[in-house]
């Protein structure tokens, strides 16, 4: 074992993947993840997702990044959004709770400005749930290894799947 936190991100993520697809909530032809689903996978794990609800006039100006996670509890946790973001980023908070939960105060959010928490690793995460190395691989080469295509059949963009195709050594 290491302790390397990619390492860690990685091997947490593909886990959960496994876990998810035993428990029926992804298979492993699921590509696009929707929101039913994201809420499922988020439910299976103690937290909820919310659609950002402006209180006030007054609220709605405070500046906030979008999504973001609050812890709401020892074992709890909000992954707030608007706007319909992508899939990837509501899993990359969903990698905050598991990657930093517990190192986190309650009602204290995430992404938050000046914080320690590695952002790096919470992508990784993302990445790795999201595009699981054997499927990647197949989908990369169904592709004939075209980006753009892979991107289309994740309904995600270019940029992760460039990435995620180093994560694996695909391509460089
Ligand atoms: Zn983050």
């Amino acid at each position: 074992m290491t302790s390397n936190p990619k390492y860690r991100a990685e091997h947490i993520a593909s886990h959960l993947r496994k876990e998810f697809e035993e428990q029926k909530i992804l298979s492993n032809d699921t590509y696009y993840i929707d929101k039913n689903k994201l809420e499922k996978m988020i439910l299976y794990y103690g937290g909820k997702l919310e659609l950002y609800q402006p209180i006030s006039e007054q609220v709605n100006t405070i500046e906030n990044d979008f999504p973001y996670i609050e812890k709401t509890g020892n074992d709890t946790f909000t992954i707030c959004y608007k706007d319909e973001p992508d899939y990837l980023s509501i899993l990359h908070e969903l990698g905050h709770a598991f990657l930093d939960l517990e190192n986190m105060f309650i009602g204290q959010r995430l992404p938050s400005k000046g914080t320690q928490i590695n952002d790096v690793d919470a992508w990784l995460f993302a990445r790795t749930l999201a595009m699981p190395r054997e499927q990647f691989e197949k989908i990369a080469i169904k592709n004939d290894y075209n980006i753009q295509s892979i991107a289309d059949t994740y309904k995600i963009g270019v940029y992760p799947v460039m990435l995620r195709g180093k994560d694996l050594h695909i391509w460089e």
